[in-house]
């Protein structure tokens, strides 16, 4: 008889619920089973359960994607794991076939966002978006797309692999130096992780906007030299005085719509990344201002190469993540997470597995 599992299934837009799946079994010989210990709550999710839906999500999949856990059970040809090791979960293991793949652009990856049944052995797609994720007891998926860390490395911490490694791939092409003058626009999780490594990079000043009391708050005690709430008061005026008027080296776009706001606190040659990541938004852009700063433009949202970075940093401590992991909240009490993440009154949160 097939051995089921209770897991938290996608039904549609607004809509989950807890329903018992099989249990997975290793179907290649390069596959890992792991034993989840839970599960990140993302701004995609959040946006995947907003009204109007601002992401897609495939419905009756097993959700959640910012998971990991520990191998439970390895396939014939795994080395490089073994059974008990602690590992973090890269969600989109790209193809390596696709031409982007192929061309060194795994974030680009053909057959990660498909949402069908993968042509090709082995690849997990993008788990707990459009194929099963890790809301639930047990994973299966491709050894190679999972990253161990060490065993005193904390769960909910590990949790954070995902996200960390999407903006940490993305800080390194604004090449940050000591010195510099940064601004992030959002305190959400990826605006409070931004404000870490720019921390962390050596930057002398950074200034965070946000319209949430508890977000600025968490701002500071993560790094922020400077916080803003743009509801009250003119941001641009805040950035021109704290730069002597020359504007801000680098400025991360951490909400959705903002780009103009960060083309206009950026000095000449200045850097904008744009990561916030709502796909309803659509900015208009002063191209004069655009061209006459001469501004580079970036933008990122996954980070493939990073993720065994990712676990490194997680073990060393060099980032205050303890502080961005605000709430740890049980699966069986998985609404409440939610709602929570949807009033902004918290950093990260990670539901643990208890179904
Ligand atoms: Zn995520
Ligand atoms: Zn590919």
């Amino acid at each position: 008889m097939t051995k089921m599992q209770k897991a938290i299934i996608y039904k549609g837009p607004g809509t989950f619920a807890y329903e018992e799946r099989p249990i997975p079994e290793i179907r290649h010989c390069d596959d890992i089973r792991i034993k989840i210990y839970g599960c990140a709550i993302c701004g995609t999710d959040v946006n995947i359960f907003a009204t109007p839906q601002k992401h897609p999500c495939k419905e009756d999949i097993i959700f959640g994607h910012e998971f990991c856990g520990e191998v439970e059970q390895v396939g014939s040809a795994v080395t490089n794991l073994k059974i008990g090791d602690k590992v973090i979960i890269d969600p989109h293991g790209p193809c390596g076939y696709c031409d982007n793949c192929l061309a060194g652009l795994p974030e680009a990856c053909e057959n990660v966002f498909i949402g069908a049944d993968s042509q090709f052995e082995g690849q997990a797609l993008s788990m707990g978006v459009f194929a099963d994720g890790g809301l639930t007891r047990y994973a299966v998926l491709p050894a190679k797309f999972a990253y161990k860390v060490g065993p005193d490395t904390k769960p909910e911490l590990m949790g954070l692999a995902e996200p960390l490694a999407g903006c940490g791939y993305a800080i390194e092409k604004l090449n940050v130096h000591v010195g510099d003058t940064a601004c992030v626009l959002g305190a959400g999780p990826i605006g409070l992780m931004f404000t870490a490594l720019l921390k962390a990079s050596g930057c002398r000043k950074i200034i965070v906007s946000d319209p949430v009391e508890y977000r600025r708050n968490k701002a500071l005690e993560i790094g922020a030299t400077k916080v803003v709430n743009p509801d009250t008061e003119d941001v641009g005026k805040v950035v021109s005085e704290e730069t002597e008027g020359l504007g801000v080296d680098h400025c991360i776009e951490a909400v959705g719509p903002l780009i103009q706001d960060c083309i206009d606190y950026v000095r000449p040659r200045g850097k904008v990344l744009q990561y916030g990541h709502d796909e309803l938004a659509r900015p208009q852009i002063e191209v004069g201002t655009l061209l006459k700063k001469e501004v580079e433009l970036h933008s990122g949202f996954l980070g493939k190469y990073y993720m065994r970075k990712v676990g490194q940093i997680i073990e060393s401590g060099i980032l205050p993540l303890e502080k961005i992991l605000t709430h740890v909240i049980p699966a069986s009490r998985y609404q409440e997470a939610l709602d929570l993440a949807a009033s902004y009154q918290c950093g990260k949160i990670f539901v643990s597995m208890d179904l």
